[in-house]
């Protein structure tokens, strides 16, 4: 098999892997009750963003070769850093997810009952969510040998982190006060000491 050929499966494999990790968050969610939603067209739109970078861009690439003039050929040791960040990512991803619970939401909102979570991962960085959405568009840049498919993830990754980041820290400042604050002083955003 091909390193190109071997680091596709890869990327498939752990993008079922993201969506079976996220389902019963994303069911239960559904029927949790919500004080405040913030900014929801806009973050439709982002979530849309993520979506294309992350998932409809590579799945058009692996369906139809397109765009062909930008395809290259991948080395095993591309595939295998890919394989290493994804399953940090995913680690990551699952995590995030048992940490903050019901606390949870696609877009940003704050739960009836909601608390401040600052236990397990989010004891190192306030958003190892999107630390783990990083690291997955991380890995798509190293398994998908073609320019485009690769790189679409880190854009899309991109632009739902810094359009998102300030509403969601301000909302929580709002909803939480000092107790947020005081978080925020002791921790980075999504890299441990450093951001
Ligand atoms: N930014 C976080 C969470 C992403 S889910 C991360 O990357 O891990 C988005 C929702 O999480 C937001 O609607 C917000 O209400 C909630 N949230 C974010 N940080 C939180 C925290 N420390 N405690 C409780 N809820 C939080």
């Amino acid at each position: 098999m091909t390193a190109s050929l071997l680091g596709e499966i890869v990327w498939a494999v752990g993008t079922v892997a993201w969506f079976v990790i996220r389902y019963p968050y994303a069911r239960r969610a559904r029927r949790a009750a919500t004080v405040r939603v913030d900014g929801l067209s806009r973050e439709r739109i982002l979530l849309g963003v993520a979506t294309v970078g992350l998932f409809v861009v590579p799945v058009v690439y692996l369906a139809t070769g397109w765009p062909r003039a930008l395809n290259y050929d991948l080395n095993y040791a591309a595939v295998a850093i890919g394989v290493l960040v994804y399953v940090a990512s995913l680690w990551l991803f699952r995590r995030s997810h048992k940490d903050l619970g019901r606390q949870w939401s696609a877009s940003l909102e704050i739960r009836e009952k909601h608390q401040i979570v600052r236990a397990g991962v989010y004891r190192l960085i306030r958003h190892p969510m999107y630390a783990s959405f990083w690291l997955w568009a991380l890995a798509q840049a190293f398994l998908l040998p073609n320019a485009v498919a690769a790189l679409s993830g880190l854009v899309a990754v991109a632009i739902l982190f810094f359009a998102r980041i300030g509403f969601e820290e301000r909302m929580l400042t709002e909803a939480f006060g000092e107790d947020y604050r005081v978080y925020m002083r002791e921790t980075k955003r999504i890299i441990p000491g450093i951001y």
